[in-house]
């Protein structure tokens, strides 16, 4: 049986907090404001995961008025989704992302988010694929007010008594 999801989120960009992105910090004069270190592109994985699984979304399982997550690491959260995934024994196939920033450029980071992704899922990373893209000028995103990322994921039953 395979199943699929999707997930998206957004953070307001703000001064003086790290921008951290699919768990690399990248050097700009703003961050993400959250709860958590407002990783979106986490966040988003960690949804899409939740949702072609039916087990809700991220903010029922990690609230955010939970002192406990205040400043967490999202590759923390994206590990425990994958644990409650492997719990209802289902298993990520794949997962695409994408993150839309207007700046800073995101390329060179790209191959350093898609390991440490690959690493929370406990993927090979040509499974794991994170893209980026402006939106030229529009938006919210593209008047720097916030980034956002979306995802997909397929997930698989895993096998009787595997
Ligand atoms: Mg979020």
């Amino acid at each position: 049986m395979i199943r699929i999801g999707t997930g998206y989120d957004a953070h307001r960009l703000a001064p003086g907090r790290p921008l951290v992105l699919g768990g690399v910090t990248i050097g700009h004069p703003q961050g993400l404001e959250g709860h958590s270190d407002a990783d979106v592109l986490m966040h988003a994985v960690a949804d899409a995961l939740l949702g072609a699984a039916a087990l809700g979304d991220l903010g029922a399982h990690f609230p955010s008025d939970d002192p406990g997550l205040a400043g967490a690491d999202s590759a923390g959260l994206l590990r425990r989704v994958a644990a409650m995934l492997t719990e209802a024994r289902w298993r990520a196939v794949n997962v695409d992302a994408t993150l839309i920033a207007e700046r800073p450029r995101l390329a060179p980071h790209i191959p350093a988010m898609r390991a440490n992704l690959a690493r929370a899922l406990e993927l090979p990373e040509a499974q794991v694929s994170v893209k980026a893209t402006t939106t030229d000028g529009l938006g919210f995103t593209g008047l720097e007010q916030g980034i956002a990322a979306q995802a997909v994921a397929l997930i698989e039953s895993m096998p009787e008594g595997g």
